[in-house]
């Protein structure tokens, strides 16, 4: 399936230069938005993965329904203050701005394998600092995937040898 007929892109947002690809109209069509998620899921099934890990917001989107479809759990990576358990938190800077990412100190078991999925990879800022958690809390970053990459960004470089997947590449 072409998902990139599905995504709609916006001109200078959310700020002047920034070409968006915006997801909510491939979100809105039920049969598509299910084709990526069994996408994915069929591109990961020989990865060995005990849970998803997704940031919000849109990591939730593509994350959570990729759990499920995988059979694991899903553990959401929120920004600063959001999260009410005992966190861990790393700083991360986006395309655009900066923020601080927090994960529950119990969300992942030392030596879990945890694939990290979000909408979008730009500069690998997030997806960087996601792994980092990850990390802090003894986990082991099993790949990442992606509806969307922008690889003009270099994204894939800042992760290292991480096994990426994404389905559109702009
Ligand atoms: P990065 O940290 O890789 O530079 O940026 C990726 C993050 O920013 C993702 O969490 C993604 O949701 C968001 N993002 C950046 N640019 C876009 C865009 O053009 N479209 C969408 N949907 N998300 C974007």
């Amino acid at each position: 399936m072409n998902f990139k007929e599905y995504i709609r892109v916006i001109e200078n947002f959310p700020q002047p230069g920034i070409s968006f690809k915006d997801i909510t109209t491939l979100l809105q069509n039920g049969p598509v938005y299910k084709e990526v998620i069994n996408d994915l899921a069929r591109r990961l099934k020989d990865v060995e993965i005990d849970c998803v890990a997704g940031p919000e917001a849109r990591g939730f989107v593509i994350g959570a329904p990729l759990a499920v479809a995988l059979g694991v759990g899903f553990v959401p990576i929120r920004k600063s203050g959001k999260l009410p358990g005992e966190t861990i938190e790393a700083d991360y800077a986006l395309e655009y701005g900066k923020d601080k990412l927090a994960m529950h100190k119990d969300a992942i078991a030392p030596g879990q394998r945890v694939l990290i999925a979000d909408d979008l990879l730009a500069t690998g800022g997030t997806i960087a600092t996601s792994i980092n958690l990850v990390k802090q809390l003894g986990g082991t970053v099993a790949g990442a995937a992606f509806l969307i990459e922008l690889a003009e960004l270099n994204g894939r470089e800042k992760l290292g040898n991480i096994d990426i997947i994404s389905l559109v590449t702009y």
